[in-house]
């Protein structure tokens, strides 16, 4: 049994890492994806090695309007409709108070919120009229607990959580469904950037002991995409190890 035969999804930031895992478990469980991302080359050889007219790679910045609108114009042109929205592109841009700039601060906002904000927007306008969607919005266990030198990346984490049950709610009517996920500390280019040191300090306080593999959020991501979470909307899924449960 597949999950998602037939599933039409988008991904954004999916080049590589969490989302990169995302759509791979997608096209595994039956699902044709689209792979949009700022780095449109890097897109391009993901959706390449994901095969044979099961997947898409396309340019887009999801904090331009006209970009997201365009991403997800090119999946319903390629394959007919929209069944599956994951907002996930992100960035950080780490520095305490005393010297974080306001740049930093809108950056991180505006990846993370707008992004989301427009890709939600744009697919459940689509997933309105089909009469039925899910989108999946990638937030971080730094938007429930604040993290020291974060206080752009949790503000705009915490941000996605209220937005995903706002438009949870909006949405419900139409068969569409908006849920999160708060991944933990997950092994990927963006968490390997980090000095050794905070490494150490996160590893720490998780009780299992081990960070995370992006294929560990892809099967929650899967579980949100597919009717078997069909009575499950505005939630929130910890993929932690148990840190701050
Ligand atoms: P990553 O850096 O490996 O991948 C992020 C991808 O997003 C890259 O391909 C990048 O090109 C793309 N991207 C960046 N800015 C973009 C933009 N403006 N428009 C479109 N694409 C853009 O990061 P990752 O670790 O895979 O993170 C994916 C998501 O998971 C992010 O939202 C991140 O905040 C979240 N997250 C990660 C962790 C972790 O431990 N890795 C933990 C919690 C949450």
């Amino acid at each position: 049994m597949t999950l998602l035969e037939g599933r039409i999804a988008l991904v954004t930031g999916g080049a590589r890492g969490i989302g990169l895992a995302i759509a791979t478990m997608f096209v595994e469980q039956g699902a044709r994806v689209v792979l949009a991302d700022l780095d449109g080359a890097a897109a391009g050889r993901a959706a390449e090695e994901l095969g044979d007219g099961r997947a898409l790679g396309t340019r887009c910045d999801v904090t331009a309007e006209d970009d997201v609108r365009d991403a997800v114009g090119a999946a319903v042109e390629r394959f007919g409709r929209l069944d599956v929205m994951v907002n996930n592109a992100g960035v950080t841009r780490d520095a305490t108070m005393r010297k974080m700039t306001l740049d930093d601060f809108r950056a991180v906002l505006d990846i993370h919120v707008t992004g989301t904000w427009l890709g939600t927007r744009a697919a459940g306008a689509v997933m309105r009229e089909q009469g039925s969607g899910s989108i999946i919005n990638i937030s971080s266990i730094a938007g429930k607990v604040g993290n020291f030198g974060q206080t752009n990346y949790s503000a705009a984490k915490a941000g996605i959580v209220g937005m995903t049950k706002a438009a949870a709610k909006e949405l419900a009517r139409s068969g569409v469904r908006v849920n999160a996920i708060q991944p933990g500390l997950i092994r990927t280019a963006m968490t390997e950037a980090m000095p050794q040191q905070a490494w150490d300090a996160k590893m720490a306080e998780i009780p299992m002991a081990r960070a995370g593999e992006p294929s560990e959020v892809a099967s929650v991501a899967t579980f949100l995409a597919c009717d078997m979470s069909s009575y499950m909307t505005g939630a929130v899924l910890e993929v932690t190890g148990g840190r701050y449960m």
